[in-house]
């Protein structure tokens, strides 16, 4: 009985180092490592997660330096804390003025890349979210990620002309019955064209998922990998679900800890060449998150620079850290130096290009 046992064992490891050696991992593939539970195994995986990395990514970590500056939305996602329809959410808008002086804030921290996200708020017109990019383009040497929700194409078009580098629209989920079943107002075909949209005019653009969903399998997060490899994405963010007491999703665990490192982890030998960040949701589900998430792929760390009055009211979900940026950012480099990384100095733009 021993010996059967070893055996199996011996073949089953055989069979994890012929899957991580492939150059092409199947469907199959990325389900049998999205399901590892032995210890042993999942470590075997996380390590060459984190050899890819070092290969495709070098030893950067992009710092994003990220401004929530509207918690007003228009849609009405059931997994959300910003959703429309939640009434007991104080809402708040920072004036152009006020981003544009947080922007600065970020570029005298030393940060190049600065994100601009929102709900869907249409408040901000056009021409306003223009003048924003523009102002800050003058000011601050950085590149701008744009993070606002489905808008029109026009839009789209201005913004990229006004100077704006990448826009951030996570796909969420693959499993297209289970994304009409979240989202009353957008649809995923919807989505994947203003992706591939996005794509075409020349945005580097990011999509991804949220893992732990009801009714997810393992399946689906494969496909979410795949899909993310099929839209050709620079930046590609896996994160747990957390659920938010203002949602109907209240009762719902949050993701696992372990499902979301191997999502990383698989995604990034995969993916190979794209940024992944470890985010503020891996975060708030570990207090370790953050470095067990640099250790398993990821090579983007997005420092929250909202300011204070308002950072508590982006309640996307329960308990959502929060964090003085420029003590994260010291505290950063010194985490990273130890992990025998550096904090990027660049714009650490796609790695495609
Ligand atoms: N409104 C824009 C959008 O949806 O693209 C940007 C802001 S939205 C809050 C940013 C991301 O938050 C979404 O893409 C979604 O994946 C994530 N999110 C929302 N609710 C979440 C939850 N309960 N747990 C984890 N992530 C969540
Ligand atoms: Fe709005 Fe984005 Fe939240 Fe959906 S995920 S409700 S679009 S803020």
């Amino acid at each position: 009985m021993k010996i059967e046992l070893e055996t199996k064992s011996y073949t089953e490891k055989a069979n994890l180092y012929q899957i991580l050696n492939k150059e092409e991992l199947s469907k199959n593939d990325i389900v049998y490592l999205l399901s590892l539970n032995d210890k042993p195994d999942t470590e075997i995986l996380f390590q060459h997660a984190d050899e890819v990395r070092k290969k495709f990514c070098g030893d950067d970590i992009h710092p994003r330096g990220i401004i929530e500056f509207s918690n007003f939305c228009e849609a009405d996602c059931v997994y959300c804390g910003l959703r429309k329809s939640n009434a007991t959410l104080e809402r708040y808008r920072i004036s152009i003025d006020e981003i544009i002086t947080t922007a600065k804030k970020i570029y005298s921290a030393g940060i190049r890349t600065i994100v601009l996200q929102s709900g869907e708020d249409p408040h901000y017109t056009k021409d306003d979210i223009t003048k924003i990019i523009e102002a800050i383009k003058q000011n601050c040497d950085v590149a701008i990620t744009l993070s606002l929700g489905e808008r029109t194409f026009e839009e789209y078009d201005e913004w990229k002309q006004a100077g704006a580098d990448r826009y951030l629209l996570k796909h969420e989920t693959a499993n297209l019955k289970i994304y009409s079943s979240l989202h009353s107002k957008q649809k995923l075909e919807e989505r994947l064209n203003h992706i591939r949209y996005l794509k075409s005019i020349g945005f580097q653009t990011g999509s991804g998922n949220i893992i732990g969903l009801p009714k997810q399998t393992i399946e689906d997060i494969a496909d979410d990998i795949l899909l993310c490899k099929e839209l050709d994405c620079d930046m590609c963010s896996f994160s747990p679900f957390i659920p938010s007491p203002e949602t109907p999703f209240r009762d719902i665990p949050p993701a696992e800890l372990s499902l979301t490192l191997k999502t990383m982890a698989v995604a990034r030998i995969v993916l190979k060449n794209v940024h992944i960040p470890a985010t503020t949701a891996l975060s708030t589900l570990s207090p370790e998150g953050r470095k067990l998430g640099l250790q398993v792929g990821a090579n983007v760390i997005m420092p929250n620079f909202t300011p204070d009055e308002y950072k508590d009211k982006y309640r996307i979900y329960a308990n959502k850290k929060t964090y003085d940026p420029i003590n994260y950012v010291k505290e950063l480099k010194e985490l990273i130096s130890s992990m025998g990384r550096r904090v990027a100095e660049d714009k650490g733009h796609s790695l495609k290009i």
